[in-house]
């Protein structure tokens, strides 16, 4: 099985991303995630990858699309696969249904947490992130009980170099530009499921849940 999570920098995909995975038993691949990673060990991608990301924009396609198929492939077929932060372009998209289709497999279902523009801005403003297991947090609204700590792991949080202002505004406009179209994308061929991601994430991730309940577990 595999699931594609859509939706804006800041609508919540990480939080329900884990809520999906535990439900359906999926390993989480989340994108960003991965270029962070290789940003902060050096390699020759990371290094390209930074240079996109901290500027808001997205990393190219070509780079993009083979890291996620290199880790993907890696996976084998015990598990399915939740898709987290690709595609981002119908390019992605286009090539993610061309691998998958090599191995008998496809795109189960695609997920949309829809959020206002407003709401998105006042969350990746503020938004603070555990070190260790990603959780998120907010200055605000979601603040962790001990300050700069994860409730959950105890890692340290830290503020992710592009959610400042100027990158937070940047990352908002190429979402719409270039990662919206997706959600027709997969509205036409009938694997939308569109969730309304504002409120309480635990009411949003019981929305989706039941919206994904006529899903088979494979
Ligand atoms: P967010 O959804 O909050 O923007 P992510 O962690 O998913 O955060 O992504 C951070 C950055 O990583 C993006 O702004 C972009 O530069 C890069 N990135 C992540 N996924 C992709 C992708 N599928 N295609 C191109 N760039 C990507
Ligand atoms: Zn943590």
């Amino acid at each position: 099985m595999h699931i594609v999570l859509l939706g804006a920098p800041g609508a919540g995909k990480g939080t329900q991303a884990d809520t999906l995975c535990e439900k359906f038993n999926l390993v989480h691949v989340a994108s960003g995630d991965l270029f962070r990673e290789a940003a902060s060990a050096g390699t020759e991608l990371g290094k390209k990858a930074k240079s996109y990301m901290e500027k808001g924009l997205l990393v190219p396609d070509d780079i993009t699309i083979s890291l996620i198929k290199e880790k993907v492939d890696g996976l084998g077929t015990a598990k399915g696969v939740l898709l987290d932060g690709f595609p981002r372009t119908l390019e992605q998209a286009k090539a993610l249904d061309k691998n998958l289709e090599v191995r008998g497999k496809k795109v189960d279902k695609a997920v949309f947490i829809n959020v206002s523009s407003d709401e998105l801005l006042r969350r990746l403003s503020g938004r603070w992130i555990c070190r260790q297991c990603q959780a998120p947090y907010h200055m605000q609204s979601a603040p962790p009980r001990v300050a700069g700590r994860c409730d959950k792991c105890g890692g340290e949080l830290y503020q992710r170099a592009d959610d400042t202002a100027d990158t937070v505004k940047k990352r908002l406009e190429v979402y719409f530009a270039q990662t919206s179209p997706l959600i027709d994308y997969y509205r036409q061929k009938g694997k939308l499921v569109e969730v309304k991601g504002e409120g309480d994430p635990r009411v949003v991730g019981k929305g989706m849940l039941k919206a994904l309940s006529g899903t088979k577990q494979e």
